[in-house]
């Protein structure tokens, strides 16, 4: 039996373990999915070879620890400087950075590539990245400026809200907490609905709920997309390393998604 965990810090919300043990049991492969509270992420390399573990998914606060942990690691993983998927090969830990990929495939379905984040935390690092790199165009509108700085030695469009200049965006999307757990807009309404009219979609990497701001857009009749398809497609993608491309992102994807049936 192959183990594999999540670690994290809180963890127990996770869907990950429901998503893949369900696509282990679909596709008849020999694997088990926990979930591990880790509080110290300097743990995270020996907590997983004293559990026996072939792979993990790492969520917050644990993606640079992972990053740390690795004895290998992915191109994207390294230029982004953040792990969610490690995988155990001949005694070795090889990590990479499934978050991105999964966002970029969950955004294919729109046309628009003139994109605003709100919002410059860390997986706003790694997708904005991997955006640029798929020809988007990205402007970051933080709530303040320390985040920002990483974005604009990268030579990303970065504002506060006290300096923004609006534009038009096509896509526009919440890469913020903000909404997670609490009635909080990513930005202020008079900053938002503005660019309302002209955008595309309203796109919230927030899963489980409907966010403020996904209600505003749909207040304002914009077509709105949550954080589903982010994570079934980062798991599907994980998924085929901890299987070692035993199976397609295609075949998984149907048994991920009854997680959330
Ligand atoms: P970080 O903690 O790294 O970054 C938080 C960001 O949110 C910062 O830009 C911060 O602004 C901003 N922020 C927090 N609260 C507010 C608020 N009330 N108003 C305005 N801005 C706020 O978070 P992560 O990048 O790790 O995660 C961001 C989101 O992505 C989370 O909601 C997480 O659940 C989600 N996520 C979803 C995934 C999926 O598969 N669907 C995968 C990974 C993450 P400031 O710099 O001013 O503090």
């Amino acid at each position: 039996m192959n183990l594999f965990t999540i670690f994290g810090n809180p963890v127990s919300h996770s869907r990950s373990p429901l998503m893949h043990n369900y696509a282990f049991r679909g596709l008849g492969f020999e694997g088990c999915y926990g979930r591990y509270q880790l509080e110290d992420g300097k743990k995270l390399r020996e907590t997983f070879f004293a559990l026996g573990l072939k792979g993990a998914n790492i969520t917050v606060p644990h993606k640079e620890a992972a990053f740390a942990a690795c004895d290998e690691l992915d191109p994207f993983a390294r230029q982004v400087g953040a792990v969610n998927t490690i995988v155990e090969r001949d005694g070795k830990l090889h990590g990479y950075n499934t978050d991105a990929p999964g966002f970029l495939r969950a955004i294919a379905p729109f046309d628009g590539r003139r994109v605003l984040f709100l919002g410059a935390g860390g997986t706003a690092q790694s997708t904005a990245v991997i955006l640029r790199d798929h020809g988007y165009d990205v402007t970051i509108l933080n709530r303040s400026a320390p985040r920002l700085e990483k974005f604009i030695d990268q030579g990303f469009a970065c504002y506060t809200f006290d300096d923004f200049k609006p534009d038009t965006y096509d896509l526009i999307i919440n890469m913020t907490s903000a909404g997670l757990t609490d009635d909080h807009l990513p930005a202020p309404e008079h900053l938002l609905t503005p660019l309302l009219p002209g955008a595309q979609a309203c796109i919230d990497v927030i899963y489980g709920r409907e966010t403020l701001f996904l209600a505003l857009a749909k207040a304002h009749n914009e077509p709105t997309k949550d954080g589903t398809d982010m994570l079934i497609y980062q798991g599907a993608i994980a998924f085929e390393y901890f299987t070692d491309g035993a199976y397609g992102f295609e075949e998984i994807v149907p048994y991920m998604r009854k997680a959330f049936e």
